[in-house]
């Protein structure tokens, strides 16, 4: 089990680096955008650069919820609950863990859930 400690604890590391570069780059976006007095109305890189805005948000948005998986997944480890599935009580099988290292149940357990990752 502790394996799949080192393994959450790389996956959450990775996705904090990144949202950390990530909101750098909105902050920087977003001075860069005071700066030049993009207007979003009447400049058409205005608009541009608030639909850049809003693909960076939803990225930040996601990698977030990650984080907040992969913390959740961590503390599962802690109290000896990881890698059963919520839903039946059984083991999810090493390879879902290995691709959905936050998974929390069994892909056919789990209600209206995509299709996993090959
Ligand atoms: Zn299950």
């Amino acid at each position: 089990m502790s394996d799949h400690r080192a393994i959450l604890s790389e996956h959450l590391r990775d996705a904090r680096a990144l949202v950390d570069t990530l909101e750098w780059q909105r902050t920087a976006m977003v001075e860069a955008s005071i700066a030049s007095n993009a207007d979003d109305e009447h400049d058409p890189e205005g608009a541009t650069i608030a639909f850049e805005r809003a693909q960076l948000d939803a990225t930040i948005v996601e990698i977030r919820h990650r984080i907040t998986e992969l913390a959740a997944a961590l503390s599962r480890v802690d109290d000896g609950t990881y890698g059963i599935c919520i839903h039946c009580g059984l083991p999810i099988p090493p390879a879902r863990l290995e691709a959905r290292p936050s998974a929390t149940a069994h892909v056919d357990c789990a209600p209206g859930a995509p299709a996993p990752p090959r």
